[in-house]
Order: structure tokens, then sequence, then C-alpha cells
């Protein structure tokens, strides 16, 4: 499979002197096109970190990240702004929304940098809209939606642009089981349509949705569990699958 993103001996380290904390302590990873991947692992062991540094959001203290070929530190900070605004998404556990704007603008403002683009923007944020089941919302306060329909807003902002690939720490980590479940099975949706998708999770029914499934501890993927493309009513297996990695692992 053709890499997406590919990560070599990336390290990681905050702080300076003698309070540092290594975050990554040499990580080697690599996501397909079009690949879905999880990433679970003990609260403090560097998934959020990897995340960043695979999506550029954060640099490296050492190794590389590569983007389609291109090493994110020597895109310069334009082009390395311009590459995570128009082929990456971004989907974290709570979108943050302007409260003085409603849900259809607040969807469009990201992808909004040309005026003149403004009505093909309006269009595809109103397919979006509709194709995430929240059509009707377009003229609502953010502050007047259930988390699951911001969650849903939070996505139809993410893909504006077509992404290339789609980074997701906890996207479910705020929702009830019924939203939750509803979110991932869009997510699952979106990467049949050919997104890639990076996703952080501590929840197996989310991780049995990828096609492989990375085990962080201490800054390392120290496991990984391939689960292959998902067929049809098999979810329950795979995530029976996640949950005895995780107790292996010591998730
Ligand atoms: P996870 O996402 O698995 O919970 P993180 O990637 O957030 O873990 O954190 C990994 C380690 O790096 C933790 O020890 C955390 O405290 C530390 N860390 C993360 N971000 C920072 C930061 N901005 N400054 C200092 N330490 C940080």
């Amino acid at each position: 499979m053709e890499a997406i993103i590919t990560g070599k001996n990336i390290v990681k380290t905050f702080g300076r002197g003698g309070e540092q904390t290594k975050a990554l302590a040499g990580v080697d990873v690599e996501i397909g096109k079009g690949e879905f991947v999880a990433v679970m692992g003990p609260s403090g062991s560097g998934k959020s970190t990897l995340l960043f540094a695979l999506s550029g959001m954060d640099g490296v203290t050492s190794g590389s990240v590569t983007f389609c070929g291109a090493a994110l530190s020597e895109l310069g900070e334009k082009k390395l702004a311009d590459t995570r605004r128009t082929r990456m998404g971004f989907i974290f556990q709570q979108p943050t929304m302007l409260k003085n704007l409603n849900l259809l603008d607040n969807i469009i403002l990201p992808a909004a940098q040309d005026r003149k683009k403004r009505d093909g923007l309006m269009k595809k944020a109103k397919d979006l809209m509709e194709k995430t089941g929240i059509a009707g919302l377009a003229a609502r306060d953010t502050t007047e939606v259930s988390g699951g329909q911001l969650q849903r807003a939070g996505i139809c902002r993410a893909l504006m642009n077509s992404p290339e690939i789609l980074f997701a720490d906890e996207p479910t980590g705020a929702l009830n089981s019924k939203s939750a479940e509803e979110i991932m099975r869009l997510l699952a949706e979106i990467n049949r349509d050919g997104t890639a998708i990076l996703l952080v999770t501590h929840d197996a029914k989310v991780a049995a949705r990828a096609d492989r499934v990375l085990f962080t501890k201490d800054g390392a993927i120290v496991s990984e569990l391939p689960l292959g493309r998902p067929g049809g009513g098999d979810m329950e297996a795979r995530g029976e699958k996640v949950l005895a990695q995780m107790a292996a692992v010591g998730v």
C-alpha cells in the first residue's frame, strides 16, 4: 500500500533541563493511502503527541515525518499550513465553534479564505450537512444542538476541503454510546469513500472499525493488531479481538 504518512524514528521531548518528558521515544509508523488506523494506549502514553507529530501540528525533536513523500520539516511554515488546511482534516473530542455564528457559517468559515468561492462552499457545506444528518440545523446557534449534532458539524467542517486524511483525537469521547455509534458509522463511511483516518480512542468498539490498531506505551508503539477491512456483521468479533489485545498489552 502506498504511504500517505511515514514517521521514522520520531522522538518528541517536552521541557528542558532536568525536567524532561520523552513523549515519543523513537516511533516508526506508516499510514497507507485510504487506510483507517486506530491508536490505543494508557493515558500519557503518547497517543495525542503522535497524532500532532504526524499531522505537522507540532514539530518533532528528532526523526522525520513525510506526507506523500515530502518531509514536513522542509515544507516551510506557509506550505505546511496550506498542506494542513487543504489536505488534512481534524476532529477533536469537542469541536470548538464560534458562538456568534450559526452552524452553517461555522462549518464554512475555515475554508472560506477565498470570498469568490463562497457560493461553491455553501453548496458543499449543505451537501455535507445532508450527508451527516444535520441538514435542518444550518441556522441553529451552536449552543442549541446536542453533542452528537455538534460533532457532526465538526466532521462537516473537517471535510470542507475534501482532505486525504482525517486526524481524530477521541472524537466519541464526550458522546453517549448511541451518538458515538452514529459518529463511527459516519467515519467508516467517509473512510470507505477513500479518506484515510488516524484515530485515537479508548473504546474497543470504536477501534474495531479500523483496518489496524496500534498500541502505545511509554512513548513507543508496543503492539499492532491487523483487523483488515470490516465486512458485514463482524463488528462484535473485531471488538473482542481488540479487547483481547488490550488485555495482553496491558492497556
Ligand atoms: P496520551 O495522548 O496518550 O494521553 P500525550 O501524548 O498527551 O499522551 O502525552 C504523552 C506525555 O507527554 C505525557 O507524559 C504528557 O504529560 C507529556 N506531554 C504532552 N504534551 C505536553 C506538553 N505540551 N508539555 C509537557 N509535557 C507534555
